[in-house]
C-alpha cells in the first residue's frame, strides 16, 4: 500500500487540467492557491505568463497536473498572440478537464472569445472567481443560472482564489473527471519546470510590478549562470532591453529600482527553492538602434 492509496478499492486518479480565461480573472492566483505554493506568476498586468507553467498537486487519492495557459489575446493580432491562442487550443484538446475562470458578475466579449476556444465535447468546469468582491451575494445565483446557458458546463463552482474560499470544493468537484491511473509525478513535485526557468519567471514578475506602465517592450530575462549545491543557488541573470534609456529606467536612480527588483525576486526564490540564493542581476542593451551601426549612421551618429 502506497501513500497515494486512499482505500483498497478507491482507484488512484491522475489527469491534466487546463486553467483558461481572459487576462486578469485570477488564473495564476487560483493555481497558486490550489498548489499551495507560489509557482505561477501573479500580476495585475496581462500577459505575464508567457510560458506554459505546469503545477502538480497530489492529494486525496488523485494527482492534478495543472496547465496554466497564456492569456487569450483579443486586442492585438500580432504573431506572438496568434501563437499564444494556438497554444491555448492545443492545450485544451489535450487535457482531461478544463477550468474556465471568469469574474463573478462579469461575462463580456473577451470571456466569450475564450468559450469559442473550448473544443467540442470538452469537460469544462466554470469557475466563478473573486466572489469576495461581490457586494450583493444574492446576485450570484441568477448569474450562475445565466452562465449555465452559455455552454454545457459540467459544474459551476464559485470561489475566491485569493481568500481560498470554496477552492477545496473545486478540487472535489474536479476529481471525478480525472481518469483512473497511476501518478506521473512524485508526491512532492510541484512543478516540472526547472528552477532555472522559475528564477527567470520570478525576475520577470518583479520587473512587471516595479515598472508597471513603463515596462519596455521587448524586454527579456536570461539566466546566464545557474549553479545548485545543497542549500545554495548561485544565479547570474541578465535583463536585456532594446534601448539605452530603458536600461537607466530598469536600474533606477542610484540603482535603487534594480536593487529592489533583485532583492524581492531573491526572497521568492529562497522560499520556493528552500535554499539560500545568491542572485546577481545585470541590465544589458541588445538588438536596438544603439547596437546597429547602420541605424546609427542613418541618424548621423558616425
Ligand atoms: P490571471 O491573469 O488570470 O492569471 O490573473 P492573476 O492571477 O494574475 O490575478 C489578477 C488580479 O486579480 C491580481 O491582482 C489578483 O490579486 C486578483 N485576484 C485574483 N483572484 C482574486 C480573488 O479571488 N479575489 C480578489 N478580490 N482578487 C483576486
Ligand atoms: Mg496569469
Amino acid at each position: 500500500m502506497t501513500e497515494h492509496t486512499v482505500s483498497a478499492d478507491t482507484p488512484f486518479r491522475t489527469g491534466f487540467v487546463a486553467i483558461v480565461g481572459r487576462p486578469n480573472v485570477g488564473k495564476s492566483t487560483l493555481l497558486n492557491r490550489l498548489i499551495g505554493q507560489k509557482i505561477s506568476i501573479v500580476s495585475r498586468k496581462a500577459q505575464t505568463t508567457r510560458h506554459r507553467v505546469t503545477g502538480v498537486l497530489t492529494e486525496g487519492g488523485a494527482q492534478f497536473i495543472f496547465v496554466d495557459t497564456p492569456g487569450f489575446q483579443t486586442r492585438h493580432k500580432n504573431a506572438l498572440n496568434r501563437a499564444m491562442n494556438r497554444t491555448v487550443t492545443q492545450v485544451l484538446a489535450d487535457v482531461d478537464l478544463v477550468l474556465f475562470v471568469i469574474e463573478s458578475g462579469r461575462f463580456g466579449p473577451e470571456d466569450e472569445q475564450v468559450v469559442k476556444l473550448l473544443p467540442e465535447g470538452a469537460r469544462v468546469i466554470l469557475v466563478i472567481n473573486k466572489v469576495d468582491m461581490l457586494a450583493d451575494k444574492a446576485r450570484l445565483l441568477p448569474f450562475m443560472e445565466r452562465m449555465s446557458g452559455v455552454y454545457p458546463f459540467t459544474e459551476i463552482v464559485p470561489v475566491s482564489a485569493e481568500k481560498g474560499q470554496n477552492t477545496a470544493q473545486l478540487l472535489k468537484a474536479a476529481m471525478p473527471y480525472l481518469p483512473e491511473g497511476e501518478p506521473i509525478f512524485g508526491e512532492d513535485d510541484i512543478t516540472d519546470r526547472s528552477e532555472r526557468f522559475l528564477a527567470a519567471e520570478f525576475l520577470r514578475e518583479k520587473l512587471f510590478r516595479q515598472l508597471g506602465e513603463e515596462l519596455p517592450y521587448g524586454m527579456t530575462v536570461e539566466i546566464e549562470k545557474f549553479e545548485a549545491e545543497p542549500g545554495l543557488r548561485r544565479i547570474h541573470a541578465a535583463i536585456i532591453v532594446d534601448k539605452a534609456p530603458h536600461k537607466a529606467m530598469v536600474i533606477g536612480r542610484g540603482g535603487e529600482r534594480l536593487k529592489r527588483i533583485a532583492s524581492e525576486a531573491r526572497v521568492d526564490m529562497e522560499q520556493l527553492f528552500d535554499s539560500r540564493v545568491f542572485l546577481e542581476v545585470w541590465v544589458k542593451v541588445k538588438g536596438g538602434w544603439a547596437d546597429d551601426e547602420r541605424a546609427l549612421k542613418s541618424l548621423g551618429y558616425e
